[in-house]
């Protein structure tokens, strides 16, 4: 189908910050399906192509790395898989980002505070605070799983209207919204809406894959039909500046594989600095100037390194199957199935996907043939060889399944290297 055949999907010629054009082709992923989980094999839903443009400085643009095309929200929130308690590693992350917003904003009780993406509802969960006026936004399916005493929950994408409807002339001492700001088809049309919803004193804070470091270390799986937009610092403060607002402090994490958390308040106002913030700020704004972030050859070695990825992983699988082994995906996260379809894998090379979320058990990964199976399935007959996608819970992957490594089974990581690992990783690593 051409793309005039798919009214669902816009293409963009401009960029969505600052209108300039034309935007440079710099990575393409191929044609993806949208949305990863079926109850049939032969389901797959729509595809559409998953290309990165460039808003070229070196033009006149904004640096902003962002798709060329985007598809119909609601095909992709709707139904969304992903809950944040279902891991501990989350949780805690989301717990550290509640810990650092009551400090910063110096939240009292009656002061509002609003989770926009909210999720299952677990930030909001996170803060120790009695007597906030809590709000969350959740346009899936996760929405009832938000609700919790002292929260209204709204079931939709954030706008500021809804906001106003509820609170009058209160307005939010703190704004969180973490891996969602990147989901923006008109990110100026939500920093007006925070704008609008933001107390003088109010902190925002969002934390959402970093470009650095998904450069860094090769997170190409951060690239989705969901995440419209790859932020710099540099191309974040320029859409922050449109809007009167500023980065007061910036900190790097490994959340999703590698984030940034940025504090942001009305400029001027220094909401969210601490000792020490504006020289990190400076200092990551020098860091991205000297790796390039604003320059088009950055991407294009990306490119080639990602396309090195997929030839050593397709040779590990290929050598794999003519061995005889069975080779099962550990983690049937969203993130990983765009690895697995740029990679062209398929139920012919791996069989079967392990996966925890019990609604996922039976299902087939879009344009794959890979069922998913429970732990306890995967426990009973364990195979030679288990390709883990969420390499970001590396960690607790590895403590979790220490007895299957320790019985001779062996784990792929594809990224930010390939590299295969079995009981002596685990012996050293537990040493360590
Ligand atoms: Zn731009």
């Amino acid at each position: 189908m051409t793309l005039s055949e798919r009214p669902h999907i816009v293409e963009h010629t401009t960029c969505r910050v600052c209108g300039h054009g034309p935007l440079v082709p710099v990575l393409s992923l191929g044609e993806q399906y949208a949305v990863g989980f079926w109850e049939r094999a032969d389901e797959t839903g729509i595809q559409a192509p998953l290309d990165l443009v460039f808003c070229d400085p070196a033009a006149g643009g904004c640096a902003l790395l962002q798709l060329r095309h985007t598809l119909d929200h609601d095909l992709l929130y709707r139904r969304y898989w992903y809950r944040s308690a279902i891991s501990t590693t989350m949780v805690e992350a989301l717990r550290d980002v509640a810990r650092a917003v009551e400090e910063r904003a110096g939240l009292r009780p009656g002061d509002v505070v609003v989770d926009i993406g909210c999720n299952d509802g677990t930030l909001l969960r996170q803060y120790t605070i009695q007597g906030l006026d809590k709000i969350g936004f959740e346009p899936s399916n996760l929405w009832t799983l938000a609700k919790q005493p002292g929260a209204q929950i709204i079931h939709d994408y954030f706008r500021a209207g809804p906001f106003v409807a509820l609170m009058g002339k209160r307005r939010a001492r703190a704004i969180t919204s973490i891996a969602m700001f990147y989901d923006l088809e008109d990110p100026n049309a939500f920093v007006r809406d925070i704008c609008t919803c933001l107390a003088p004193d109010g902190l925002w804070v969002v934390q959402m894959n970093y470009l650095g470091l998904m450069l860094d270390n090769a997170t190409f799986d951060n690239i989705s039909h969901e995440h419209l937009e790859y932020y710099s610092l540099l191309a974040m403060e320029h859409l922050l500046r449109r809007h009167g607002l500023e980065v007061t402090d910036v900190e790097l994490n490994d959340v999703n594989g590698g984030s940034f958390r940025l504090y942001i308040s009305r400029s001027g106002r220094g909401v969210g600095s601490v000792p020490g913030a504006a020289e990190r700020v400076a200092q990551l704004r020098a860091h991205e100037r000297a790796a390039g972030l604003h320059r088009l050859e950055t991407f294009r070695a990306f490119e080639w390194r990602i396309q090195e990825i997929r030839r050593q992983v397709r040779e590990i699988l290929q050598a794999e199957r003519s061995a005889g082994h069975r080779v099962y995906i550990y983690g049937a996260s969203t993130r990983g199935l765009v690895v697995l379809q740029y990679m062209g894998v398929t139920s012919e090379l791996v069989p079967l996907a392990v996966d925890k979320n019990p609604d996922k058990t039976g299902r087939y990964i879009a344009g794959t043939g890979i069922r998913v199976i429970s732990l306890d399935e995967y426990r009973a007959n364990p195979p030679d060889l288990l390709w883990v996608l969420p390499y970001q819970f590396r960690a607790e992957i590895m403590r979790q399944e220490a007895e299957y490594l320790r019985r001779g089974g062996r784990m792929l990581f594809a990224i930010p290297k390939v590299e295969v690992v079995g009981a002596a990783e685990l012996k050293a690593w537990e040493a360590s």
